[in-house]
């Protein structure tokens, strides 16, 4: 007999919400909204970016601190090395500790001018490993870090990439989350490396739902994430149609986070982009359902 057209899934797995910190009221009713939309379908947890240069250092803190004080929601701050010494950084990270925050996303960070070449401050941490270092000298915090399936553009190969993210786990850090991808291959060949690597920890995959095509291919440009050609194809005309674009954008993510499942992926992290709908629909579409819903 034929396969049914759609085999639904069970919805067992964990998720994570990323958010980034809102310049205006009006973003931040956006972002509330988006929190609230996706808090029923309870994730293990959400977080919110650091700007560039710790630019948002208190927009940060602030949508966590909303977090923590008005959902039942664990929060996770990001925190990046740069342009601060590490007495500043230590601040930041106390006062996360002292209002409850328990989870701190450890990042480098970027150059703050787009596409400069990253230069430690000369009292900072170097890298997020040093961070991690760092933080945990502070208080006991969970702590999730960045990996890379297609190779950090600073590494200067795979081995190299892979010694990174095993040094950030031997400095304390229990989970990475990567930079987002499009093809399902190259998660698994990442985790296969990592694994032979001697690295047994979590490696949860970042999922990038298009909002916009252009502005993704700006990003995967400056972060090194491939654009397949047939997504080129795919997206072709569709900035100007944001109805139908978000259609396409939720089937592709949708079938992305499918074959990762029958891979034996069961974490997701959304790299929201502080909307709920795509990331909503997309962990519907993997079986998971809000609490106290029993359709
Ligand atoms: P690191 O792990 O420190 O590594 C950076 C590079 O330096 C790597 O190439 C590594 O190989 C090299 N390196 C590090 N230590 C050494 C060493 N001892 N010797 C030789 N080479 C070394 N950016 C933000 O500004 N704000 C955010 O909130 C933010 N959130 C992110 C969340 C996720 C899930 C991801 C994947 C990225 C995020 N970023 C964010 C982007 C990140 O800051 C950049 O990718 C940055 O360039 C690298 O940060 P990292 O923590 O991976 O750096």
């Amino acid at each position: 007999h034929a396969q049914p057209l759609y085999a639904s899934l069970p919805g067992d797995i964990g998720i994570s919400f990323e958010f980034f910190p809102p310049k205006t009221e009006k973003m931040a009713e956006t972002l509330w909204d988006s929190v609230r939309t996706l808090e029923p379908l309870r994730p293990d947890f959400v977080s919110v970016t650091y700007g560039a240069g710790g630019s948002t250092r208190e927009r940060t803190h602030a949508a966590v601190q909303r977090i923590v004080r008005e959902t039942a929601i664990p929060a996770a701050a990001h925190l990046t090395c740069v342009d601060a010494s590490r007495e500043e950084v230590d601040a930041v990270a106390r006062a996360y500790w002292d209002s409850g925050v328990r989870h701190i996303v450890a990042l480098r960070g970027d150059a703050s001018d787009p596409g400069g070449c990253y230069r430690p401050h000369p009292d900072g941490y170097a890298n997020a490993a040093e961070l991690i270092a760092g933080l945990l000298r502070i208080a006991p915090f969970e702590i999730s870090v960045a990996a890379y399936p297609e190779k950090h553009p600073d590494s200067a190969d795979e081995r190299a990439d892979l010694d990174n993210l095993k040094r950030k786990f031997d400095a304390g850090a229990t989970r990475a989350i990567t930079q987002f991808f499009f093809e399902p291959d190259c998660f698994f060949r990442f985790r296969d490396r990592a694994a032979a690597a001697g690295i047994s920890r979590e490696i949860v995959p970042g999922v990038m739902p298009v909002m916009s095509f252009a502005s993704v291919q700006k990003m995967s440009g400056l972060c090194g994430t491939a654009i397949p050609a047939w997504m080129e194809t795919l997206f072709d005309g569709l900035d100007a149609r944001p109805a139908a674009r978000q259609l396409v954008a939720a089937t592709v993510a949708a079938e992305l986070c499918r074959r990762l499942y029958a891979g034996d992926v069961r974490k997701f992290h959304f790299y929201t982009l502080n909307r709920a709908e795509l990331s909503y629909a997309i962990c519907h579409l993997l079986g998971r359902r809000p609490v106290g819903d029993t359709a």
